[in-house]
């Protein structure tokens, strides 16, 4: 079997320091090895060798949480005159305009939005996503793309009749199991767009199936006053809107990581999507259970609803990565903008911590270590390929790599093997 050596000027496996003029040996569709070219060439004399000269060579990156049929959000908004940021600080009117913008839209629009953010996340270097699905007839482009990940079945409800079918079709679509690439799981929408019941009775069957879910948690202060004393916008503006005014639970006294513990959710299996409403206590909670946190900031910072605190998160080891969420909240799916973003946002913190979480990070939310996220012996052939422009020494690295414009220097974008990088 032909082995393979792909070079580079610099080799960032993510796990370990960068490697200058570094390389991977690949032998039968994993990692056979990681080292300097020279050494690996003398191992192996007769590998077949691919040179990337002045790129920097390192995972492919994770968007552990977005939205992909939603990737034309912009295009369907503007045709509906719903123009311009949504008010600062006004979350649910925000919530409104994405159900009117959705209400407009066509199952035909909504797959070729899913088509669409396949191939911008992959030209972006994204070589993993955990995908939130709501229509999900939309999913059929995932069948022939090579993004690996998860696609999470969403799930809305607090009336019996439509929850109940809405939760019949979505057990069918688990049990088809996964979908191209993806891995399937559920995604209770949010605290506050299920009942109790019907958060309690997912959550139970996803553990009984062995199903990670995801849940947008803690994003908002709207949601965190719904959950306390069933006050604020949610309870006053959204329930009338979707027809559930009658409704209103009682509040919970409960923060958002308290409400989901109580109902079996803050387990290692799950993912919290924003984590931003968060104190000492419930970062705690979340680390002693080995729950995962999934980190969006531009969509915090566009929807006005404040910042994750990642500095907190690191200090009680709770697994992180990045997301970018949907383009109804964000101007691009690239995990790189992500990057850059947070790096001016969170000054405080090394780039490298960045570049992990959207890496091996995303890869540990999306159940991929081992495949996908650092660059190791046994690993699959996952890699994405960088202009490296003119750094000088390998301590540049992670400057570089976290600064702005990354998006545009991605050359290749390795999955299993293959070249999946789509033409510009
Ligand atoms: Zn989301």
């Amino acid at each position: 079997m032909l082995s393979q050596i792909f070079s580079a000027k610099y080799i960032l496996p993510i796990s370990t320091p960068p490697i200058e003029h570094g390389a991977l040996l690949v032998r039968d569709g994993r990692i056979a090895m990681v080292g300097h070219q020279r050494e690996l060439q003398k191992i192996v004399p007769d590998a077949e060798i691919v040179e990337f000269e002045d790129g920097i060579l390192l995972p492919p990156l994770v968007n552990a949480h977005a939205h992909l049929e939603l990737s034309d959000f912009p295009v369907w908004a503007e045709e509906l005159g719903e123009t311009g940021p949504p008010s600062p600080d006004d979350f649910v009117g925000w919530i409104e305009r994405v159900i009117r913008v959705k209400r407009a839209t066509s199952p035909e629009q909504f797959s070729a939005a899913v088509a669409h953010g396949i191939s911008e996340s992959l030209r972006a270097g994204t070589g993993a996503i955990g995908d939130v699905i709501s229509q999900f007839d939309a999913r059929s482009p995932h069948q022939q793309s090579p993004l690996l990940g998860r696609l999470y079945y969403e799930a809305v409800g607090r009336k019996a009749e439509p929850t109940r079918k809405l939760h019949k079709k979505i057990g069918q679509l688990l049990r088809e199991g996964e979908c191209g690439g993806l891995e399937t799981g559920l995604a209770p929408h949010a605290p506050y767009s299920i009942s109790a019941k019907y958060l309690e009775e997912l959550l139970g069957y996803a553990r009984k199936e062995s199903l990670p879910c995801t849940i947008h948690l803690a994003e908002s202060q709207p949601e965190s006053d719904f959950l306390q004393d069933a006050s604020g916008p949610l309870a006053e503006r959204l329930y009338p809107l979707v027809g559930w005014g009658d409704d209103i639970p009682e509040g919970e006294g409960l923060s958002p990581v308290a409400y989901l513990a109580r109902l079996g959710g803050v387990t290692s299996a799950n993912t919290v999507v924003h984590g931003v409403q968060v104190d000492e206590a419930d970062v705690e909670q979340l680390a002693a259970a080995g729950t995962s946190v999934v980190v969006c900031p531009r969509s915090n910072h566009r929807l006005g609803v404040g910042q994750a605190p990642i500095e907190l998160y690191k200090q009680h080891r709770v697994r992180l990565s990045l997301g970018t969420d949907s383009r109804a909240s964000n101007d691009s799916l690239s995990v790189w903008d992500e990057i850059a973003f947070a790096r001016n946002s969170y000054p405080g913190l090394h780039p490298a911590t960045l570049l992990e979480m959207a890496t091996v990070g995303g890869a540990d939310a999306l159940g991929l270590v081992g495949e996908l996220g650092a660059l190791q012996q046994g690993w699959g052939v996952n890699f994405q390929v960088v202009e490296g422009g003119d750094l000088s020494s390998p301590g540049e690295l992670f400057e570089f790599l976290t600064g702005p414009g990354r998006n545009d220097d991605v050359r290749h974008l390795y999955l299993n093997g293959s070249d999946c990088l789509p033409s510009a």
